[in-house]
């Protein structure tokens, strides 16, 4: 009995193992039936355990696995970025002051005729106005951009931001 127990267990604790020790050595049938019932209530117990372990250990793994493969995905989403052929515009008052490659990280100071500012900020692949002097703030909140067709625009400057596609 005492090897099956081991066998069928093989993770369990000091304990329960000295447990076993000590009413194995009873020996009237009546107690090693008792003694039987008891280790296999024991038994599923500790089975039940293990099995709630390794339940949670493999949710464990297929999260970590689920994780990683996010993560190289969105690597491969990154790498992606430069390969786009993307350029920002920025123009005031109707006039293009400045382009950059979305493939490149970079920072330009737009300045209109009367000195107010924006920062634009290239940064993986997104443009955004960082910081400006505007009253209304807008061309801060308005957040990144990244895809043709989208505009940021500081009214106050007269300025816009847009993405096209410099490889056409
Ligand atoms: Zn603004």
């Amino acid at each position: 009995m005492m090897k099956r127990y081991g066998n069928k267990s093989g993770t369990m604790n000091p304990e329960s193992e000295m447990h076993v020790y000590s009413e194995g050595a009873g020996d009237s049938k009546e107690c090693a039936d008792i003694e039987e019932q008891h280790n296999s209530k024991e038994r599923t117990d500790h089975k039940g355990n293990i099995e709630g372990m390794k339940q949670r250990r493999n949710s464990l793994i297929f999260i970590a696995s689920l994780s990683a493969v996010l993560i190289v995905l969105f690597m491969l989403q990154r790498k992606a970025v430069p390969d786009s052929g993307l350029v920002c515009v920025i123009q005031i008052d109707g006039e293009q002051v400045h382009t950059m490659e979305l493939n490149r990280d970079g920072e330009y100071r737009a300045e209109d005729s009367d000195g107010h500012y924006n920062i634009v900020v290239v940064k993986d692949g997104t443009v955004r106005v960082t910081e400006a002097d505007c009253a209304n703030q807008i061309c801060v909140q308005t957040g990144g951009i990244r895809n043709p067709g989208e505009v940021i625009a500081c009214l106050p400057h007269r300025m816009i931001i847009y993405i096209e596609d410099g490889t056409n």
